[in-house]
């Protein structure tokens, strides 16, 4: 049965721009459905001013809001206070309702942290490969160094994006933890096996059979391969990766336990690892998987 809406419902709801495709109103609204709370989770498109949707949200006392691309560093002027997590990672996504405003946190990369563990993966004492130095690839190496892995390498297609991020986390950590180099430096790692993680916007839906690297050596290198794309569900980096014998996963889980995370803020409660799973299903159902 679905959430009756009456007098005493609360909204919940994320903005961004585009939203039509998001998957999050399938998590929100089935996580509500089962603990029976009295919750809807809708699409707001913010094409105008972000402070506007902010302020409107918080006066109209929705419950939370998730904020998705492109107003994910933004939305950081018009929040009381921000997670110290989030603070380092430079870029929210969840809104909680606190005391004159909203508090912001990252729940994007312990949502993928509790996605890989939940596929057996961890960090710790590993060495990282990244694809990519956006702000996913950004993150990921910070969550590198939090979880304990020995290195990150950082190879991006332009290179001074990877040095920017190499700097700024080795300032941090206060010793040599990123090295960045170019997508063809690799064979200067060559003689171990690494848990590589793509986190660039190649292969995403259409251009299906794009890869950031094709190479066979590449993927010699590799015992496991997250891609952070889910869509499709298995992407010809995985695929590369299978073949050359790794384990590989896509990042469904990450936006699953991204919104799971999100919700558990928001409703003061802990998901179940079987519910997770359950959410999952649908997830997949809304994705004609
Ligand atoms: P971003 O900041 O725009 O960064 C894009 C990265 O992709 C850059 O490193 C860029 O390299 C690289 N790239 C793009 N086109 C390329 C090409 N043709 N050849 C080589 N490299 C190329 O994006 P982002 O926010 O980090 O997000 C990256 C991906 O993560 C997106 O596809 C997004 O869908 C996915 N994501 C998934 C989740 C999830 O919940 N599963 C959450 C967040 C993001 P340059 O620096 O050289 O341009």
């Amino acid at each position: 049965m679905g959430v009756t809406v009456n007098g005493r419902t609360k909204t919940l709801g994320v903005i961004g721009n585009p939203v039509e495709h998001t998957l999050s109103p399938v998590i929100h609204n089935e996580l509500a459905r089962v603990y029976n709370h009295n919750v809807v989770y809708l699409p707001y498109l913010v094409d105008g001013s972000v402070g506007d949707a902010i302020r409107g949200a918080y006066a109209l006392h929705f419950g939370g809001l998730n904020v998705t691309v492109p107003h994910k560093t933004e939305v950081l002027q018009y929040v009381v206070e921000v997670d110290e997590f989030a603070k380092r990672i430079g870029a929210v996504n969840t809104l909680v309702p606190a005391e004159g405003g909203f508090k912001a946190y990252n729940t994007d990369i312990p949502g993928l942290y509790r996605g890989m563990l939940s596929d057996g993966v961890n960090m710790d004492g590993e060495d990282v490969m990244i694809l990519g130095a956006g702000g996913a690839a950004r993150s990921v190496a910070m969550l590198a160094l939090d979880k304990g892995a020995k290195q990150v390498y950082i190879l991006n297609r332009t290179v001074s994006k990877a040095e920017e991020i190499a700097k700024e986390i080795n300032a941090y950590a206060g010793r040599e933890f990123v090295t960045a180099m170019a997508l063809t430096g690799y064979p200067k790692l060559s003689g171990k096996k690494y848990l590589c993680i793509q986190a660039t916007s190649v292969g995403l839906y259409p251009k299906v059979e794009d890869v950031v690297i094709e190479d066979s050596e590449f993927y010699d290198m590799i015992h496991t391969g997250y891609d952070i794309i889910y869509n499709p569900y298995e992407t010809r980096f995985m695929s590369l990766v299978k073949a050359h014998g790794g384990r590989a996963f896509n990042g469904l889980k990450m936006l699953l336990y991204q919104g799971i995370i999100a919700y558990e803020l928001w409703n003061d409660i802990s998901v179940s690892e079987e519910v997770a799973q359950q959410i999952l299903g649908k997830m997949k159902e809304a994705l004609g998987l």
